[in-house]
């Protein structure tokens, strides 16, 4: 047998390569990597597939490859077919970007491999976690006894409040179909999913009418909210947005704050785009009313400009968010749990997780708070300028005014359907490649969107996204 395991350990010990095999592996890495940052001013936003290039040609097997294979398949493979997302000409969707110190911050957390699921495990790590948490409490005016957790995304966060909230709301599944919930038309989809997933398909949906900017109504929300009790359905969960993916526009907090108290409804605000433009002065101003609300959700990997896998939920009362996910477990018997040392694992659905505070953390730390803050501002006001820019242009219609960093437009033919003709703008500029947009349908309009949130995005890429919309609409209405 200890033949055996010694013949075994040889090979298996190649699992630790030595320090210069490291260093080679990691140089070309690092040149790959520098390279792509050297080019992504003039990268294209958009490449089309090609047709057979596909890592299924380049089966897992036994006998490994040489790194230059490995980096050339990524190359081909992963970093040139689709959307570029890190391009500052990336206008579409939300964009966010990845700061470098993300990276280096992963790097650090993947060597180590904390454990920062429970305190016990990795003080350090669940501290920094919790400081950031804090943090983003503080900012969001949250009191002292909130919690919260770093998620994967959005998405997630939306879940663990909705989750949180349910069971803070003491909703039975007896009683689902007298459960009403108010969202909008304008409500990100990951909401309804999350209300499924949570087993909540049956509650009873309304969507609160929006005023010509599409914002909720405070006044048909009550009236709802009113009408729903005197019929003896039973309102549990009003979920407003700031902003809104469509138009970024948010909703008016701090009235819907005050119905939600005086009807006793769990207010959630999902700010996963809008939440960090809290950093600004404007912004801070445009989403006064968040501090009342019961659960919020922010992405870090749209408004603080983090690579992607990093969204935020934080839940004001802590003990709300322990009642939904705080277990114990027999293998986990020695794990002392203490009311100061919050732990990730009591506050999410995960259990080992990646701990993805360091690369939050470090780019805070390296850059400073006012890069952001600057950053930020930047993208409010270019906003605000391409606003005034597109209207310029002859044949444009804004659809919805830049209240933080989303503008949305269209272009309206002399002739033909307009609806086709956006369509098709939309799809000439993103096979140019130069610049990014997407869309969305408004009111059943087909509408342009120009999302601005790149830390890489400046005056210059909406100077080019104008040239380029001016360019395409002019030589189709020759
Ligand atoms: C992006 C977004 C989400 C979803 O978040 P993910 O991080 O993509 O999972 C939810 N709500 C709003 C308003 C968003 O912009």
């Amino acid at each position: 047998m200890i033949s055996q395991i010694k013949a075994l350990e040889k090979i298996s010990r190649l699992l630790e390569p030595a320090s210069a095999e490291r260093k080679e592996v990691r140089d070309k890495v690092i040149s790959y990597s520098e390279n792509f940052l050297d080019e992504i001013a003039h990268a294209k936003t958009y490449i089309a597939p090609q047709e057979n290039q596909t890592l299924f040609n380049s089966p897992i097997s036994e006998e490994p490859i040489a790194i230059e294979e490995v980096i050339n398949l990524i190359k081909e493979n992963v970093d040139t077919p689709g959307l570029n997302p890190a391009s500052g000409n990336y206008l579409g969707y939300i964009p966010g970007g990845g700061l470098y110190y993300s990276a280096l911050g992963d790097y650090l957390v993947d060597i180590a491999n904390r454990y920062a699921g429970y305190f016990f495990a990795a003080p350090g790590a669940v501290q920094m976690e919790n400081m950031l948490l804090n943090w983003m409490s503080e900012l969001a005016g949250y009191p002292a006894y909130s919690a919260g957790n770093l998620t994967s995304g959005g998405s997630i966060a939306n879940l663990i409040a909705i989750v949180t909230a349910r069971d803070a709301s003491n909703v039975q599944a007896k009683d689902y179909d007298k459960m009403v919930v108010y969202l909008s038309e304008q409500t990100h989809h990951c909401l309804d999913k999350a209300l499924n997933i949570a087993g909540l398909k049956e509650c009873i949906k309304r969507t609160v009418p929006l005023n010509a900017q599409f914002q909720m109504r405070p006044e048909a929300l009550e009236q709802m909210v009113v009408e729903d009790k005197k019929n003896g359905l039973k309102p549990w969960l009003i979920v407003a947005s700031a902003g809104t993916t469509d138009t970024g526009v948010v909703d008016p907090l701090e009235q819907i704050g005050a119905i939600a108290k005086k009807e006793q409804l769990w207010f959630h605000v999902d700010a996963a785009y809008g939440g960090f433009f809290l950093l600004t002065k404007e912004g801070k101003k445009i989403l006064k009313g968040i501090e009342l609300s019961d659960s919020l959700v922010m992405d870090p990997h749209k408004g603080l400009f983090l690579p992607y896998g990093t969204g935020v939920v934080l839940v004001k009362e802590k003990n709300k968010l322990l009642q939904s996910h705080a277990y114990q477990a027999n293998y986990l018997q020695d794990i002392s749990i203490s009311e100061d040392d919050l732990s990730p694992a009591n506050l999410s659905p995960e259990l080992t997780k990646h701990f993805r505070g360091m690369r939050l953390w470090l780019p805070l730390k390296l850059f400073g708070l006012k890069l952001f803050k600057a950053a930020l501002e930047e993208k409010l006001l270019l906003a605000k300028y391409f606003e005034q820019e597109i209207k310029k242009i002859d044949g444009f219609e804004i659809i919805s005014t830049a209240e933080l960093s989303i503008v949305t437009y269209r272009y309206l033919p002399k002739q033909g359907d307009a609806n086709l003709f956006n369509q098709q703008l939309v799809q000439e500029i993103q096979k140019d490649g130069r610049v990014f947009i997407s869309s969305t349908v408004i009111n059943g309009k087909f509408t342009l969107r120009m999302a601005i949130l790149s830390f890489r995005t400046h005056l210059e890429n909406i100077d080019l996204a104008l040239a380029v919309l001016k360019e395409k609409v002019v030589s189709w209405q020759m």
